[in-house]
């Protein structure tokens, strides 16, 4: 039987799991993870992170076990590797969509997130969360890896309002050894964006995988090409699951440099993650006066100059759903 919840396509023979290793058949019929999670948390949307997704607001972020990659450097890997690695223990637990979004509403959030672990791997208990979410006025976003299988993305495009997806590296290679393939990341960013839905992207800067120049480079020639004023976020990396003895963090100075080069491809909006001091740049800057809009110090919003979309000093648009 193949499964079409994301780009992998499995061929799943009975008794078997597909790549993700949660996805089972049994009796003739695929089994899919729902009607429950691991992790539920009210984050702020700096968390996701999102920067320019509804600023300094709480979003309700709900996440399953398994993962349809095999990131080495995985720093979420004991719900993420539930399946397939049995050294991660990660549990889950009942609970309806009905009492996800309740708790959303209860709690005043300002949306709901799949996230923590890979959502396109859940699609059917994403889908029905974030069909709840709208019917109640909640915006949803998905955190997600981007390796979408077509039908996912038909599922999931009309029922997400904001995407921060992961751009790992920017080669075929890299891909390989994750478990995937650039070309479909790069897809399913291109078909949220030109969807009109709110993105952002991520790369975790890993030393010696993907913190070259020319890796770097490429990335931020690409946002830019798509849209210059789509945010990236470049993030820190810590040693963690199968990397112990490799590099232990990314230098700030490589935070540093992809910064520049971002900022060299025409980028309007660049953050660094996970690091503090000389290397945090963490506020929204106004691409026209350079006007400081937003100040952070970590997830926490010090300062918000935005109003109703526009700089408040030069009046220019700022993108962003604020
Ligand atoms: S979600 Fe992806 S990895 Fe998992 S079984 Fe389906 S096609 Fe395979």
């Amino acid at each position: 039987m193949i499964c079409k919840s994301c780009a992998h396509y499995c061929n799943i023979s009975e008794g078997h799991t597909g790549i993700c290793g949660r996805r089972r058949v049994v009796n003739g019929k695929l089994q899919v993870p729902y009607g429950a999670v691991c992790s539920l948390a009210l984050d702020p949307y700096e968390k996701k992170p999102l920067y320019h997704f509804h600023p300094g607001k709480f979003v309700l972020s709900f996440g399953n076990l398994g993962c349809n990659f095999k990131c080495a450097f995985c720093q979420n890997w004991e719900i993420s590797q539930v399946g397939k690695d049995e050294t991660a223990d990660g549990k889950e637990q009942a609970v309806t969509a009905q009492q996800i979004v309740n708790l959303a509403l209860a709690h005043r959030a300002n949306g709901i997130a799949a996230t923590y672990n890979e959502p396109l791997i859940s699609s059917e208990w994403v889908a029905d969360i974030f069909t709840l979410a709208h019917a109640n006025d909640q915006p949803t976003c998905l955190v997600s890896n981007g390796f979408a299988s077509k039908e996912t993305l038909e599922k999931l495009l009309p029922l997400t309002d904001a995407v921060n997806i992961d751009l790992k590296c920017f080669t075929e290679d890299g891909y390989k050894w994750l478990g995937g393939r650039l070309q479909v990341v790069l897809d399913t960013i291109k078909a949220f964006h030109d969807a009109g839905k709110w993105v952002e992207l991520t790369t975790l800067v890993v030393p010696k995988f993907n913190d070259s120049d020319d890796e770097l480079r490429n990335i931020a020639e690409f946002i830019a090409k798509l849209d210059p004023t789509i945010p990236w976020h470049v993030s820190a990396y810590h040693a963690d699951y199968k990397m112990f003895n490799g590099p232990q963090r990314t230098p700030p100075e490589r935070l540093i440099r992809a910064v520049e080069l971002a900022q060299d491809a025409g980028l309007s909006f660049v953050y660094t993650g996970n690091i503090g001091g000389a290397a945090a740049y963490e506020d929204t800057i106004c691409p026209k006066c350079g006007c400081k809009l937003i100040i952070r110090k970590g997830f926490q919003i010090l300062e918000n100059r935005i109003e109703k979309g526009r700089c408040s000093n030069c009046n220019a648009l700022i993108p962003g759903r604020f």
